[in-house]
């Protein structure tokens, strides 16, 4: 008992005893290529030294092509087939090597550390797995879905502990799916490439261990969008349920911001039929004077009679739901503040915020209300 025990002890405490080691050892697992259906793939080897199959050393000229062949992964180097297996390992020696990798239906990406070659479970096509270090998959995550935004690296520090909240929350997503941890498209985080962009780099090793945690110490979901117009949502206004870290704000940081303003015009007709067909007596003077003369001018509103914003934005394919109509000859005009569902950080009101001085934390604090920043390497609170 006493040795289970012990043992119990040994295998917990492993990963806090040696942080250096669990940071930079490439154990993240995320599918790449996602969505993309791919019989065959060539590797080359960008920087550094590589091995495949953890033994035949990998020049930089050579090029290895794997492709699906009866029921298992093929291997060839320089054109003249290796061998065939379920998997194929083509590792790096340290974690600054980087690899090239082009399938033969897609453009070429460059990824950081190892890949790994399985078949779907269907045995069609190509699974393709990259297994990098937690620092290298969020400095790749952070350029993909937000490395034209700003040059500004407290902006990159804001993203990357939105980024590694979202990681550490659903670590295990896809691990049903064939043994990775997330995948690189946008129903996990956008992972396009490595990261080669300085900003994106610092980011994510400034802010290394750092996630966002609520007032009960569970961490956040990191909801974002491009400009809130001047105000943030309420989460139950778009998706129903109360989260307390989701409240709407007053946010002067995305006024004139280039998502800030939109206008859409709309046949009269059209927007009032739309009404008429969601059960409101159109030809009553007063609902048509209201649809013709909406204004969210004093702040956010939800619905019109009763039909809410979001759809609305959703069937006219507006920018956003804050928005106040005029009449204009036979439209309806609409004028639009914000771009995106406006719950949670701005992205434009961040870079703002930002670029005048205030801290990566401050812009968290400002967008999820009641939160604080907490360091997993150190496991205590860093930021109160
Ligand atoms: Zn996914």
């Amino acid at each position: 008992m006493k040795k289970i025990f012990l043992l119990l002890i040994i295998a917990f405490s492993l990963p806090f005893t040696d942080e250096i080691k669990a940071e930079e050892t490439p154990d993240l697992r995320i599918r790449i290529f996602s969505t993309v259906n791919i019989s065959s793939v060539t590797v080359n080897s960008s920087f550094g030294t590589y091995f495949l199959d953890g033994s035949l050393k990998i020049k930089k000229q050579d090029k290895i092509t794997l492709a699906v062949s009866e029921g298992k992964v093929s291997v060839s180097v320089n054109d003249s087939l290796m061998f065939k297996r379920d998997s194929v390992k083509i590792s790096s020696q340290d974690i600054k090597c980087f690899l090239q990798i082009t399938p033969a239906n897609a453009k070429a990406r460059r990824y950081d550390n190892n890949l790994t070659v399985k078949l779907t479970k269907d045995k069609k096509f190509l699974l393709l797995i990259n297994e990098v270090t937690e620092d290298n998959y969020l400095a790749g995550v952070v350029q993909s879905e937000a490395g034209g935004a700003s040059d500004n690296v407290e902006f990159f520090k804001v993203q990357a502990v939105c980024c590694r909240s979202y990681m550490n929350r659903f670590i295990n997503k896809h691990v049903k799916d064939g043994g990775y941890n997330l995948c690189d498209d946008v129903n996990c985080q956008v992972y396009l490439s490595r990261a080669n962009k300085t900003q994106c780099i610092e980011g994510a090793a400034q802010t290394a261990g750092e996630v966002i945690v609520d007032e009960n110490g569970k961490i956040i979901e990191t909801l974002f969008h491009s400009n809130s117009g001047g105000q943030t949502v309420n989460s139950e206004d778009v998706w129903g349920n109360k989260i307390p870290y989701l409240r709407s704000v007053k946010d002067s940081f995305s006024v004139n911001q280039p998502n800030y303003k939109w206008e859409k015009e709309i046949k009269e007709k059209d927007w009032l039929n739309y009404f008429r067909n969601n059960g409101v007596d159109v030809k009553d003077y007063n609902n048509k004077r209201e649809l013709l003369n909406f204004s969210q001018a004093e702040g956010r509103k939800s619905k019109i009679f009763g039909i809410p914003l979001t759809q609305i934005r959703r069937d006219f394919k507006l920018k956003s739901t804050f928005f106040s109509t005029e009449p204009w000859g036979s439209n309806v005009k609409l004028k639009g503040y914000g771009y995106g569902h406006g719950v949670g950080m701005s992205q434009e009101g961040a870079v703002n915020m930002c670029e005048n001085g205030y801290e990566y934390w401050e812009v968290i604090e400002f967008y999820y209300q009641g939160v604080k920043i907490k360091n997993l390497l150190k496991e205590t609170t860093s930021k109160e």
